[in-house]
């Protein structure tokens, strides 16, 4: 039996009675012959709530004491779980990001992976221990610093431990029974996968299907770790993301696509069209008016924005309009660094010469992805159809080789994840999908 990397989310662990129940699963596991790493995040809502406390003493809280903070909250499940472990006669030992040996770039908030160095772990795990590792964490390599790796970092650092350690496997648990073709909060007929290709999982995780984070996924993929999705509140097999459909799974159910999109083009016949529906809150658009429509503005406008380690999303460019040769440019990010590109682009105005900015934080992206969808036409128009039979008004376009992207308002998501999944005939017949915890924030 080998070595297992189990993550478990904060909705897992966001009370007594859910470490003691996360303790009970990871026994069993000790106890079938593995031997058995945890990856635990903050409970509950902490992580949140120390972000909000931390913008009550500062706007824009330094880096370094940022991070130490939000830090604490993965100290404070990886502690009580180990207790909770022990107190089911088990050896239990927690450890830091750092102490697991997770070294990063120095790059505060967003912090990259570039090393691990799990000694500690190995004799832990040689001891006879149950290993807690607090996630979402590591240790600068140059100054020494803690930092944290984004928000929902806690599923890289699992599947980073995972490729250390030569594990079997990386189980994510989570508060769903696995990858949805849609996020089950929204809609309630959203059909579980049991598997989904690298790929498709990686371009729905950027596109906010936050069940998995793209940067565990890029990593998992790099190093060829298959993952497991599955939740810690039922006993039931979840959603495997790897390359290759698992061997022992029942052929994939084909899905009754709508006939005009159901050609199967040149995609393999295991392999679905239509991978899904995300959506994303947690972005805000910046636009930048009256721009100069001259070459140079916009590399100008986005070295600014870049400087400030900020990355954007979506961008368009207006036609500029004649009799002022100006032009209007604007950009989605998240949420979390508005203020930050608000500042960087106020304090470059003077360089860029631009009239004013505008700022909006009340939108939503829907995106649908799959790779079947580059060799079948009719899918973009059924997807632009659909958001107009739900009335939804359309600010930005974007689009790649297996997804279509748009913005358009805050309270129009959720209808709009519900027509494309509709319109697609990913609607499951059979029984509603379950949400067990979480708040969904
Ligand atoms: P954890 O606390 O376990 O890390 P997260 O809240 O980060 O959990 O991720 C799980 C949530 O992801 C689910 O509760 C669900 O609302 C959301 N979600 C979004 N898209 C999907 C999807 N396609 N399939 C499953 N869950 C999804
Ligand atoms: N606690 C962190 C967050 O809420 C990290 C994680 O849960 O993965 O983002
Ligand atoms: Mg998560």
């Amino acid at each position: 039996m080998g070595l297992v990397v189990q993550k478990y989310g904060g909705s897992s662990v966001a009370d007594a009675e859910g470490i003691k129940r996360v303790a009970r699963r990871i026994v069993d596991t000790k106890k079938n012959g593995h031997q058995v790493v945890v990856v635990v995040s903050a409970m509950g809502d902490t992580t949140d709530e120390l972000i909000d406390l931390a913008e009550q003493v500062s706007p824009i809280p330094a880096g370094r004491e940022f991070d130490m903070l939000l830090t604490a909250g993965e100290r404070i499940s990886m502690a009580l779980l180990a207790m909770a472990i022990k107190n089911l006669g088990h050896e239990a030992q927690s450890f830091t990001g750092s102490q697991a040996g997770v070294i990063t770039d120095s790059v505060h908030n967003k912090a990259r992976i570039i090393d691990v160095t799990p000694g500690r772990i190995r004799t832990a795990l040689d001891e006879g221990n149950i290993a807690i590792v607090a996630g979402f964490q590591g240790v600068s390599q140059d100054k020494k610093d803690i930092t944290t790796l984004g928000r929902g970092g806690s599923d890289t650092t699992a599947v980073a431990l995972a490729a250390a350690l030569d594990a079997e496997v990386c189980e994510i648990y989570t508060d769903v029974d696995g990858v949805f073709t849609a996020d089950p909060r929204v809609v309630k007929k959203a059909r579980k996968m049991d598997w989904i290709a690298f790929e498709d999982m990686l371009e729905l995780a950027s596109s906010g299907s936050k069940v998995l984070l793209h940067r565990c996924v890029e990593y998992a993929r790099r190093y060829n770790i298959p993952i497991h999705v599955r939740s810690s509140f039922s006993g039931l097999p979840g959603t495997w993301v790897s390359n290759e459909r698992p061997q022992g799974l029942p052929p994939q159910v084909a899905l009754r696509l709508a006939p005009h999109i159901a050609s199967q083009g040149d995609r393999p016949v295991e392999q679905a069209i239509i991978s899904g529906v995300s959506h994303d809150t947690s972005e805000a658009k910046i636009t930048v008016v009256g721009v100069p429509d001259k070459p140079g503005e916009a590399a100008t406008i986005f070295r600014a924005v870049a400087d400030a380690e900020i990355n954007i999303d979506m961008i368009v460019q207006n036609v500029s309009a004649a009799a002022t040769a100006l032009t209007d440019i604007s950009f989605t990010l998240p949420k979390a660094e508005g203020h930050k590109a608000m500042e960087a682009l106020t304090r470059a105005q003077s360089v860029i010469g631009f009239d004013s900015l505008r700022y909006d934080d009340q939108i939503g992206k829907i995106s649908l992805v799959g790779a079947g969808m580059k060799t079948n036409p009719g899918v973009t128009a059924t997807f632009f159809e659909a958001l107009s039979n739900a009335g939804v008004n359309i600010e930005l376009i974007s689009t790649s080789e297996i997804r279509i992207s748009v913005v358009t308002r805050a309270d129009d998501v959720n209808p709009a994840v519900q027509a494309v999944h509709s319109a697609f005939g990913l609607d499951s017949d059979s029984d509603e999908a379950v949400v067990y915890g979480g708040t969904g924030r």
